[in-house]
């Protein structure tokens, strides 16, 4: 742990890249291991399938039954790990933080620069006249939610199966990679698109994992920690 420590302390430009594991300690379940499958009419759908954009489009009313079950998690708060990596970026250690999950802790906890990769179940937009709303607008309503304006249906700003991610987030997440001093990757496995592939274009001094379990990268890491994220974490938490 002094050896994060003192990476910590000798770098100016630290970017965090986190995946799922970052927010299990706010009682946040990766969805892909939540829920199981979902039936419907005697048919068994696995989550990769209800998440994909074309079920959405096909079966809408079903997909929010499962989203609203599965995917939001409105009293969840940020846990040490969130909170870390704020106190980080405000003294200025810390340029970014690039995280594949959807639910807005890290802005909840304060940090500024986020590049959701997922996007985010906090905003929601009109597919019909792109009118942007927020949680409430699912949380508030069953079945399918419809813009209060147009009454067109509501799609939340997340990155279904099938759908490209953002490229402008995504070249942004790029640039902060590559001018990074130190890069701390934790809560993923490294194995899900596009983690791997922004690893690559990471040319700085230290590659931190933490991680529960090994990853294939660990040969490449300056170090490696196989402890929960916030633990790992707390003693940079303000
Ligand atoms: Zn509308």
């Amino acid at each position: 742990m002094s050896q994060l420590r003192e990476i910590v302390e000798n770098s100016e430009r630290i970017v965090f890249f986190g995946g799922a594991g970052v927010s299990t300690e706010s009682g946040i379940p990766d969805f892909r291991s939540a829920g199981g499958l979902y039936s419907r009419e005697g048919e068994h759908y696995a989550p990769e399938e209800i998440l994909s954009r074309s079920f959405f489009d096909r079966h809408p009313a079903e997909f929010y039954d499962y989203y609203r079950a599965h995917l939001i998690y409105p009293d969840a708060t940020p846990n040490a790990a969130h909170r870390a990596l704020a106190a980080l970026e405000r003294a200025g250690k810390l340029t970014a933080v690039i995280t594949q999950n959807i639910d807005g802790l890290h802005t909840a906890a304060g940090s500024q620069n986020v590049l959701e990769l997922h996007g985010s179940v906090l905003r929601n937009r009109c597919m019909a006249c792109q009118r942007e709303e927020g949680i409430a607008v699912v949380l508030e309503s069953s079945g399918v939610p419809r813009c209060p304006g147009c009454g067109g249906v509501i799609k939340p700003d997340v990155v279904l199966y099938e759908e490209p991610l953002d490229e402008n987030v995504l070249a942004r997440a790029v640039a902060e990679i590559s001018r990074a001093d130190t890069l701390i990757v934790g809560g993923t496995s490294l194995v899900v698109y596009p983690a791997a592939g922004l690893i690559r274009y990471f040319g700085g001094e230290n590659l931190v994992l933490i991680n529960r379990d090994a990853t294939d990268y660990d040969g490449l890491a300056t170090l490696t920690i196989r402890e929960p994220i916030g633990e790992a974490l707390a003693e940079f938490a303000a």
